[in-house]
C-alpha cells in the first residue's frame, strides 16, 4: 500500500519525499523502482523495502505543501469515488450552451497543487526584519536544554519533538518556520508535535509557567502568516493529532482531532454518504482544527454557511492547561455563553484546539457544473440575482473569475479556455442536489433564460468527471497561476456585491498611475488580478509582483483599507490577520470591539504567550 502511494505521488509531481511515521523525521527525496516494488534514498546508501516504509507525511516538491498519504491516494481512489457523486448528468440542453470542449483537460486532481509565488530557491526574508517595529516581548524566556529535556520526557515518541536547541535541526524546522507563500519566516528552534489532548494540556502549562511563547500550528496553510512564529516562538503542530473519533450517520455529527486533515475527513465522510461542510483549495494540507481557528470560508459556504454555524462542539486548551471540554454534538445548547464561538475565528491566540464537533450534511447525489463568459460586471450580477432565484436550494457555488486571471491560469498551463474568445468575466457554477432529473431540469431552466436574456454570452457545460474537474481547475487554479509570477499581495475582503469587482479597477489605476504595472522586468507588478466567492460578496484582490517590494506595498496599504472602510466592508473576509493585518484591525472593528477583544485576550492567556506579535 505504501508503495503505491509513493508512485501515486511521483506519477503526479515527479519524486516525492516522505517522513517517517516514527522514529526521527526523514525528509528525503525518494525513488521507487516499480520492478521490485521498492523505495530507496538517492542520497545516501539505505534501501527501503516497501513494507519498511509507513510515511506519515508525502512531501511533494519543494513548492508543494507536504500531504499525508491517505490524501496522495485519494488522488486516485478517492477522486474515482467523487466521480460517481459528480457525475454530470446533462442531457445536451437546447439552447446554445455547448458541452465542455474537448481539449486537453486539467490534471484530473483538484486541490493539491498548491505551490509557492516565489522561487523555491529564493531566500525568505525573516518575518523580523520585514517588521522592525515588531521586538521580541522580554518577558518571555528564552529556550535551554532543560525545556528540551521536559518536552522528550513528556511526549516520549522522537519524532514528536524537532529540536533545533541543543543540535543542528535547521533543514527540519525549516518547513514549520516558513509559510507556504515563502513570505513570512521564524526563527524558531523547537517543534512539538504532541499526540494527545492531555499533552497538549501539558505543554501549554508548562509553556504558561516558563513564560514560554507558542505558536499553534496545522497545515500551515493560512495565507496571513499567523501560523509562522515571528522570533523563537515554540511551534505545537498538531499533525500528529489526527484521529476521527465518532461519526453518528443518523444526526450527521463528525468528533475528531484537530490535526486531521481536511480531506482526509471528507474522503472519510464519503464513504459514509455525508460531506464535510467546506471545501477550500489547501484541503489536502490544511488541518480542520486550523480550519476552524481560522474560521475558513471556502467555496460552498453560500450552501453550507459558516463554521460558526456548522461547528457544534469544540475541545481546547487554555494557555493555563485547563482542558475546555465544550464537545457538545448538540445542535441545540442554550445553556448560557457559547464559548465556544470565541475559539472560532481566533487565530490561535486564546488557546488550542484539540478536537472539533460538527454537523456534516449528505453529500449530494447530483453534481454539476457550467462555466460562462460575461460582459461586464452588471452582467456578474445580474446572472447572480437569476441563480439564486432560479437555482435557489441546489445552488452550492458562484464563483467569480476576472478575464486576466484566466488567461494567466492559461499561460501557466498551456490549456487553451473552455470557450472561444475573450471575456472581462467569467463564472462557475455548481449545483447540488438529491435529484438529478429535477436538477437538471432547474439548471436548462436557468440557462436557457439567461443566455435568452443576453445575460451570459457563452458557456460550457460539463459532461463528465474530468470536465467537472477541469472546469473547476479555471478557478481553482488562479492561486497556483499567480504563484509562478513571483511574489502576490493577497487581500481577502468583503465589499458589498456592487462595488465588489470595482476594488481591482480602482487598485489597478492606482499602481498604473505610479508607474508600477508593466511587462518587462523594470516594472514591480505584473498583474493586477479579481477572482472570489461571487455568492459572499468576497473578493480576492491579488497583486502580483516580480518580488516583495516595500513601495509597491505602501501604495497598496493602507490604501486598500480605506477603500474597504468606506464601503462598510471587512478587511479580511476569510483568511484572518495574522501579522499582515495586525495594524488594521480598526478598519473593520471600532474601538470597542477592538477593547473587548484584548480583555478577553487577557482573561484567557494574561501571560500572553499564545500566537504573540499577530493581530491581537
Ligand atoms: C491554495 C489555497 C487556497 C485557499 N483557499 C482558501 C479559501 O477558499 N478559504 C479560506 O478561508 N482559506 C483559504 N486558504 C487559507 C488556508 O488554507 C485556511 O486559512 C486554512 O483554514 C488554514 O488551515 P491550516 O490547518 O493550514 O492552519 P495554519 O495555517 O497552520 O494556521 C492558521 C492559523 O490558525 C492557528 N491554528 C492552527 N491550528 C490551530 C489549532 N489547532 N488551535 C488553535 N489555533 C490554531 C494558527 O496559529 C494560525 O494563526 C487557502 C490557502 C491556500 C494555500
Amino acid at each position: 500500500m505504501t508503495f503505491e502511494i509513493l508512485e501515486t505521488a511521483i506519477a503526479k509531481f515527479g519524486h516525492a519525499m516522505l517522513e517517517s511515521e516514527e522514529g526521527i523525521t526523514e525528509k528525503r527525496r525518494v525513488e521507487t523502482n516499480p520492478n521490485k516494488n521498492m523505495a530507496r534514498w538517492p542520497i545516501g546508501s539505505s534501501t527501503l523495502q516497501s513494507t519498511a516504509i509507513h510515511p506519515k507525511f508525502i512531501f511533494l516538491p519543494s513548492n508543494v505543501p507536504p500531504v499525508h498519504p491517505s490524501t496522495v491516494l485519494a488522488m486516485s481512489g478517492a477522486r474515482n469515488l467523487s466521480a460517481a457523486l459528480r457525475r454530470v448528468r446533462v442531457s445536451r440542453p437546447r439552447i446554445a450552451l455547448r458541452p465542455a470542449l474537448p481539449r486537453t483537460p486539467f490534471a484530473t486532481v483538484r486541490s493539491f497543487s498548491v505551490s509557492s509565488p516565489v522561487r523555491a530557491d529564493k531566500e525568505i526574508k525573516y518575518t523580523s526584519d520585514a517588521y522592525p517595529n515588531v521586538q521580541r516581548n522580554p518577558n518571555f524566556a528564552e529556550l535551554t536544554a532543560d525545556d528540551v529535556t521536559y518536552f522528550k520526557e513528556l511526549l516520549g515518541s522522537e519524532s514528536a519533538v524537532i529540536d533545533g536547541v541543543t543540535s543542528d535541526a535547521t533543514d527540519d524546522i525549516e518547513p514549520f518556520n516558513s509559510d507556504w507563500m515563502r513570505k513570512y519566516r521564524g526563527h524558531t528552534r523547537l517543534v512539538l508535535k504532541p499526540k494527545t489532548t492531555e499533552e497538549v494540556s501539558q505543554v501549554l502549562k508548562y509553556c504558561n509557567e516558563k513564560k514560554l511563547a507558542v505558536v499553534p500550528q496545522g497545515g500551515n496553510t493560512g495565507l496571513v502568516g499567523g501560523s509562522i512564529p515571528v522570533f523563537d516562538e515554540i511551534v505545537v503542530n498538531t499533525s500528529r493529532m489526527n484521529n476521527i473519533r465518532s461519526f453518528d450517520q443518523a444526526s450527521g455529527v463528525l468528533v475528531a482531532d484537530a490535526g486531521v486533515i481536511l480531506e482526509v475527513a471528507d474522503l472519510y465522510l464519503a464513504e459514509r454518504d455525508h460531506l464535510f461542510p467546506l471545501d477550500l483549495g489547501a484541503k489536502g494540507s490544511c488541518h480542520i482544527g486550523g480550519n476552524v481557528s481560522t474560521n475558513a470560508g471556502g467555496l460552498r459556504l453560500l450552501r453550507y454557511g459558516s463554521l460558526h454555524g456548522s461547528v457544534l462542539g469544540l475541545e481546547a486548551v487554555l494557555p493555563d492547561g485547563t482542558i475546555v471540554d465544550a464537545l457538545s454534538t448538540l445542535r441545540k445548547n442554550n445553556t448560557g455563553y457559547d464559548l465556544k464561538q470565541l475559539f472560532i475565528g481566533s487565530e490561535g491566540t486564546i488557546g488550542l484546539i484539540t478536537g472539533v464537533s460538527i454537523q456534516c450534511p449528505p453529500r449530494p447525489k447530483a453534481v454539476n457544473v457550467a462555466y460562462f463568459g460575461l460582459e461586464s460586471f452588471e452582467q456578474v450580477q445580474r446572472a447572480y440575482l437569476e441563480a439564486k432565484g432560479q437555482l435557489s436550494e441546489i445552488l452550492s457555488a458562484f464563483e467569480l473569475m476576472d478575464g486576466r486571471s484566466q488567461r494567466l491560469v492559461q499561460d501557466s498551463t498551456g490549456t487553451k479556455q473552455p470557450i472561444e474568445g475573450e471575456y472581462p468575466f467569467y463564472c462557475l457554477i455548481e449545483t447540488s442536489g438529491s435529484n438529478a432529473e429535477h436538477d437538471m431540469a432547474k439548471l436548462e431552466s436557468f440557462l436557457e433564460n439567461v443566455m435568452g436574456e443576453g445575460i451570459v454570452a457563452d458557456g460550457v457545460l460539463a459532461q463528465d468527471e474530468t470536465q467537472f474537474q477541469a472546469l473547476w481547475r479555471w478557478r481553482e487554479g488562479i492561486t497556483e497561476a499567480l504563484s509562478h509570477l513571483g511574489g502576490t499581495y493577497k487581500y481577502d475582503v468583503s465589499i458589498p456585491l456592487s462595488e465588489l469587482y470595482q476594488l481591482v479597477e480602482d487598485c489597478k489605476q492606482r499602481l498604473t498611475e505610479k508607474g508600477f504595472v508593466g511587462d518587462d522586468d523594470s516594472f514591480p507588478v505584473r498583474a493586477v488580478v479579481g477572482y472570489g466567492h461571487m455568492g459572499d460578496s468576497n473578493l480576492h484582490l491579488n497583486v502580483a509582483v516580480r518580488k516583495y517590494d516595500k513601495e509597491v506595498e505602501k501604495a497598496i496599504e493602507p490604501w486598500v483599507y480605506e477603500w474597504i472602510q468606506k464601503r462598510q466592508g471587512s478587511i479580511s473576509a476569510e483568511h484572518g490577520l495574522g501579522i499582515a493585518k495586525r495594524e488594521y484591525i480598526g478598519y473593520s472593528q471600532n474601538d470597542t470591539m477592538v477593547k473587548l477583544m484584548k480583555q478577553l485576550k487577557n482573561l484567557y492567556d494574561p501571560n500572553g504567550i499564545m500566537n504573540p506579535y499577530k493581530y491581537i
